[in-house]
């Protein structure tokens, strides 16, 4: 029955195939996430970096991946100096 066996190799083919097909969608899918935490991240405004945003004493600073920069909008800025006394290192520094 050559038809029989040639059908079933067929079918062996597409498996394979369609197995292949699945890898590459995986390893697309994971590429795009990927560009899309890249393209959400805030770029570093020193080097080619990507801020990561990180807990500072309950405060989110942002912090480069690249230069280890840190990273403050005005209103983390203002709670870093009130949340600090005029004994603190950051205090001082604006005052
Ligand atoms: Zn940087």
């Amino acid at each position: 029955m050559p038809i029989e066996l040639d059908d079933r190799g067929r079918a062996r083919e597409n498996e394979h195939f369609h197995r292949k097909e699945q890898e590459i969608i995986a390893k697309m899918k994971a590429k795009i996430q990927e560009d899309d935490a890249r393209r959400l991240g805030i770029k570093c405004p020193k080097c080619d970096g990507v801020l990561i945003e990180a807990d500072f004493d309950h405060i989110k600073i942002d912090v480069c991946d690249k230069c280890s920069g840190v990273w403050l909008d005005a209103g983390e800025l203002a709670q870093l100096v009130e949340k600090d006394d005029e004994s603190g290192w950051f205090g001082k520094l604006f005052k």
